[in-house]
């Protein structure tokens, strides 16, 4: 099928595991239960899911959620083309005809209304209604649903209702550990072992700051971005000036005080 075969992720990307997700996660899908992936913002659940999709040799169809996108977003509309009224499948019907692996990154975003189009999807009966056409879509075997949220942004407003989320196999992600963590950013920036040690030092000291009002900390994307620029040839404290302390806030004082405990670190 076109529509598989592009998105097929050739080769398996890097992802160096915290624990034993890998085997949870495909434990999930021979089981054919969906999985939910909690965790902050750059910890690696985007990557993760693409590791597993290639390890497993399925098609990754993701959407990344925001308050606008509605159920006919995930599902499909019918559109008007030469005059004729056809219907487009969206990206979740796609993936439950084809049998890849969808990924709703930050679902807790997306509106109301999509969560009834997932709950059939995310039990046994493993059904896709499509209401605007009347079609009752069975899940093709290689189907996966994967949703991830960070608990860290949500409000009452935004969380999933328990009847949704106990549909779904839990999985928590936090920043990985220090030595792994190490291994991380030497293999996505390239860095040497010295300054992927110093970075990950000055996150486990960023982390541990509780007292100021940063809605995240730094995450391990922000750290392969330093090391990126490091080795594209920024000083070091400038580069941790721009992929980690202006990335994190965009309070003067909190800045000086980042900027303050970063000089002090590396
Ligand atoms: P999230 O989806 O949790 O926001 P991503 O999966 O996009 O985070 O991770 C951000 C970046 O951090 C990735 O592009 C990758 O460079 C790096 N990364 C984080 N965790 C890992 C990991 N365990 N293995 C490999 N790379 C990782």
């Amino acid at each position: 099928m076109e529509f598989a075969s592009a998105l097929k992720i050739a080769a398996v990307p890097f992802y160096m595991a915290q624990a034993a997700e890998c085997a949870l996660f495909e434990h999930a899908y021979r089981e054919r239960l969906p999985l939910l992936i909690k965790g902050p913002t750059g910890c690696g659940k985007t990557r993760f899911v693409e590791h597993m999709a290639a390890r497993l040799g399925r098609p990754l169809v993701t959407v990344s959620c925001h308050d606008d996108l509605s159920a006919a977003d995930l599902v499909g509309r019918h559109l008007i083309a030469d005059g004729d009224t056809v219907w487009c499948d969206g990206p979740l019907t796609r993936a439950v005809r084809s049998g890849a692996i969808c990924y709703l990154d930050e679902v807790v975003e997306a509106r109301k209304d999509t969560t009834v189009v997932l709950h059939p999807l995310a039990d046994d009966r493993r059904v896709l209604p499509i209401e605007r056409t009347g079609e009752l879509l069975p899940a093709a075997p290689g189907f996966m649903l994967v949703i991830s949220y960070n608990p860290g942004y949500q409000n009452l407003l935004k969380s999933l209702k328990p009847s949704t989320r106990q549909r779904f196999v839990a999985l928590s992600f936090g920043y990985p550990a220090p030595e792994v963590e190490q291994r991380i950013v030497e293999a996505e920036a390239g860095a040497d072992a010295a300054l992927a040690a110093t970075l990950v030092r000055l996150a486990q000291a960023l982390r541990r700051l509780t007292d100021h009002d940063l809605e995240e900390t730094v995450s391990t994307r922000l750290l392969v971005v330093a090391a990126r620029l490091v080795r594209a040839g920024l000083p070091l404290q400038a580069a941790c000036q721009a992929a980690i302390v202006d990335a994190l806030t965009d309070d003067a004082e909190t800045a000086a005080a980042l900027g303050e405990l970063t000089r002090a670190v590396i």
